[in-house]
């Protein structure tokens, strides 16, 4: 059984783990709640820990010329700065994580989807942007895995995050030890993973050992903006069919028949990539190829997080950036 390093994800607190939200509540969410065994999550509710209370009087963003400000109508208070101080001072003491999930149109947590007002009594938002929190988060952690919980709905966009959060996890543990062997030994393990996301971007990591110093900085650099994207699945496709060229002299027509067609149905968004890939890691098993069986392109998170039960469809790119 493969081991992984646990990832560390901050995660906004009312997402199952406290009842921290203005009106005294909860939330529920599926996707997190799969996720807590499996991963080290440090919560974070910033309104709560700035002191506001719960149950509290609602807060909301208000526009300030270029700027925004954050007000409770209610009581007229301004918390705009106390809260800008918390954002800054808590990813500055959590800046070795590997991702985050928050509360999506949160003035705190949201991401970008968060109603802002021209005046704190205003009737209605004039526009959508990013909490005081979530906008911290993206510009001090832009290169991080970062999500709402009900993005994380999305089979795609789900399965990039957790790829994203179990390879960073993996390169942190390896980056402790300082030691080029292990770097390598991590790059060989995860080559057709990277090259599935960005071959080009792959290339520029091979490279990075020729360098006489700063080894594992450069690396680092390159392998985050590899993984600010997720791949298309053109380029799974092409793997799978690297992988079924060395393969299919190990099996019998009829397998080779019933993969295509699985391929195909992946193709189509008929089915899971899992169902191709396990088929190719059945005959990796059978030739008995020590490299190829270890490869994170067939696992790259934990068997307890696959859902085999979701359909892929192509990716559209533009839809993962913020
Ligand atoms: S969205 Fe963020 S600030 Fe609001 S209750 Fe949840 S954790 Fe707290």
């Amino acid at each position: 059984m493969k081991e992984f390093v646990k990832p560390r994800v901050v995660v906004s607190k009312c997402l199952g783990f406290e009842s921290c939200r203005y009106n005294g509540q909860i939330i529920s969410s599926d996707e997190v709640k799969e996720m807590r065994d499996q991963i080290d999550f440090i919560t974070v509710c910033p309104e709560s820990d700035i002191g506001l209370g719960v149950p509290r009087d609602p807060i909301r963003l208000v526009r300030d010329g270029e700027d925004k400000k954050l007000l409770q109508p209610n009581t007229g208070r301004d918390v705009t700065l106390e809260m800008k101080d918390f954002c800054a001072n808590f990813l500055k003491e959590h800046w070795d994580v590997d991702g985050f999930i928050l509360k999506g149109r949160s003035p705190s947590c949201g991401l970008k989807e968060t109603k802002i007002y021209a005046a704190i009594d205003g009737p209605a938002p004039v526009d959508r942007c990013a909490g005081f929190f979530g906008d911290a988060v993206l510009k001090y952690q832009p290169k991080k895995a970062i999500e709402t919980e009900g993005r994380l709905r999305n089979y795609q966009i789900r399965d990039h995050f957790l790829t994203k959060i179990y390879t960073f996890s993996s390169f942190r543990d390896v980056k402790k030890s300082k030691d080029i062997d292990k770097l390598k030994e991590f790059h060989d393990h995860n080559r057709l993973l990277l090259k599935s996301y960005d071959e080009e971007m792959y290339e520029k990591l091979c490279k990075v050992f020729e360098e006489d110093s700063g080894i594992y900085d450069i690396y680092e650099e390159i392998l985050y903006e590899l993984f600010n994207m997720a791949p298309e699945c053109e380029s799974k496709i092409k793997i799978m069919d690297e992988l079924f060229a060395g393969l299919k002299s190990h099996v019998e027509e009829d397998e080779i028949d019933f993969f295509e067609a699985s391929l195909e149905e992946y193709k189509e968004g008929n089915t899971s990539l899992n169902v191709p890939l396990s088929i190719l890691y059945t005959w990796v098993l059978r030739a008995k190829d020590p490299e190829l069986k270890n490869q994170t392109f067939f696992d790259p998170y934990p068997r307890e997080l696959v859902r085999l039960e979701d359909v892929k469809t192509c990716v559209v790119r533009d839809y993962w950036n913020f």
